[in-house]
C-alpha cells in the first residue's frame, strides 16, 4: 500500500442511481416545463421546505390573506404533497390558497420529491411506505420521473458531454476516479455500472464515462469492475481526452490490468477505500483472543491514515513516513 500515494476523491458517485444514461437519455428532448425545472435545478432552489401539521395552518389560515378580515368558510383539498385552501372572508373575498409553488400545473413539491427520490437511487415504494408511516401527504406514482425528470437528467448529461469535448480543447491531463455499482452486494451480482468522475481540484466533478454491463458478458460477476473500468477508459482515449491519474479501489484484477493494458496512466488507490478496508480487517483481529484493546484504537489508526493521505502532497515517501 505504502508504494502507491492515494487520492481522495468524490464520495458521491456510490450514490448515483443504477442507470444507463447513454442509452436512454439520448433520446429524450427537452420541453416546456422541462426547460423550466432544469432551469430551477441549475439555479438551485432558494426555498426551504418544512413539515407543517394542518392544525398549525388552519391558525394561520383565520383570517384572509387578502383583508385580513375573519375568514367564514373554508374547503381544502390537496394534490400530491400540496394542500389547496379556498377561503371565503367575511368582507366577501374568495382566496385560493396553495401550500406550493407551481411550475405550469405541476406542484413544485411533486416534482422536488419525484426528484429526490430518483436521484438518491431509492424505490418510490418505500419512500411512500415512510411517508404513509408518517400520515405525510406524498405523491402517488405519477408520470413526473418520465415526462418531466428524464428529460431534464437527460439534458445534464448532454451538458456533460459538452463538457468533455471542451476538456479535450484544452491540452493538459486530466485525474479520474472511478468505480463500480453492482444491483446486489456479494459475489452473485447480475449488472454493474461502472463510472468514471473527473476529480481533479476545483474542477466540476463531471462524468466523464458509464457503462453498464451484465454479468453473462464477463467471466463472473468479480470481472464487471475490471471489464465496465476497460470500457470507460476505452470510450475516454476514444473521445481524445488525455487521462493522466486514475485512482479506483484495491481490487487485485484492477490493479493487474492497468499495469498491463494501461501503463501510461498513473494508477493510483482512493484513501477511502484504503481506510475502510483497514478498518475491517483490525475490526476483525480486534474480536480474536487477547487482541481487544486493539478496539479501541481503530478509530485513531483509519484518522491518521486520512490525515497522512490529505497531507502527504502525493508523495510516497512522505505518505509512508506519516
Ligand atoms: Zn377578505
Amino acid at each position: 500500500m505504502a508504494s502507491r500515494s492515494p487520492v481522495v476523491w468524490h464520495k458521491s458517485l456510490r450514490r448515483l442511481p443504477l442507470f444507463n444514461f447513454s442509452s436512454v437519455l439520448d433520446r429524450v428532448r427537452l420541453k416546456e416545463t422541462p426547460k423550466k425545472v432544469y432551469k430551477i435545478f441549475l439555479e438551485g432552489f432558494v426555498h426551504d421546505l418544512y413539515t407543517a401539521f394542518i392544525d398549525v395552518l388552519n391558525i394561520c389560515l383565520n383570517f384572509c390573506p387578502d383583508c385580513g378580515s375573519p375568514v367564514v368558510g373554508q374547503k381544502k383539498s390537496y394534490t400530491g404533497s400540496m394542500a389547496t385552501y379556498v377561503l371565503h372572508c367575511h368582507n366577501g373575498c374568495t382566496v385560493r390558497w396553495n401550500s406550493q409553488p407551481k411550475v405550469d400545473r405541476e406542484p413544485l413539491g411533486n416534482i422536488l420529491i419525484a426528484a429526490a427520490i430518483l436521484f438518491t437511487g431509492l424505490t418510490f415504494k418505500r419512500m411512500s411506505d415512510w411517508a404513509a408511516a408518517l400520515k405525510l401527504k406524498f405523491i402517488s406514482q405519477t408520470s413526473i420521473q418520465k415526462s418531466i425528470l428524464w428529460p431534464v437528467v437527460g439534458e445534464a448529461w448532454r451538458e456533460q458531454k459538452r463538457a468533455i469535448r471542451e476538456m479535450k480543447a484544452r491540452r493538459g491531463a486530466i485525474m479520474l476516479g472511478g468505480d463500480v455499482r453492482c444491483d446486489s452486494p456479494g459475489h452473485n451480482a447480475l449488472y454493474g455500472t461502472y463510472t468514471l468522475m473527473d476529480i481533479r481540484p476545483n474542477a466540476p466533478n463531471i462524468i466523464v464515462s458509464m457503462e453498464l454491463l451484465h454479468s453473462s458478458e464477463v467471466k463472473n460477476s468479480h470481472h464487471l469492475e475490471p471489464e465496465g473500468l476497460r470500457r470507460c477508459l476505452q470510450d475516454v482515449i476514444a473521445k481524445k481526452v488525455k487521462i493522466g491519474t486514475l485512482a479506483t479501489d484495491q481490487h487485485l484484477i484492477v490493479g493487474k490490468m492497468m499495469r498491463e493494458d494501461f501503463p501510461k496512466i498513473d494508477h493510483q488507490l482512493d484513501a477511502w477505500h484504503c481506510s475502510k478496508n483497514l478498518t475491517k480487517k483490525l475490526t476483525a483481529k480486534a474480536k480474536t483472543k487477547g487482541c481487544e484493546a486493539l478496539m479501541q484504537w481503530i478509530r485513531a489508526i483509519s484518522n491518521h491514515l486520512w490525515y497522512s493521505a490529505s497531507t502527504c502532497k502525493k508523495k510516497t515517501l512522505s505518505y509512508s513516513s506519516k
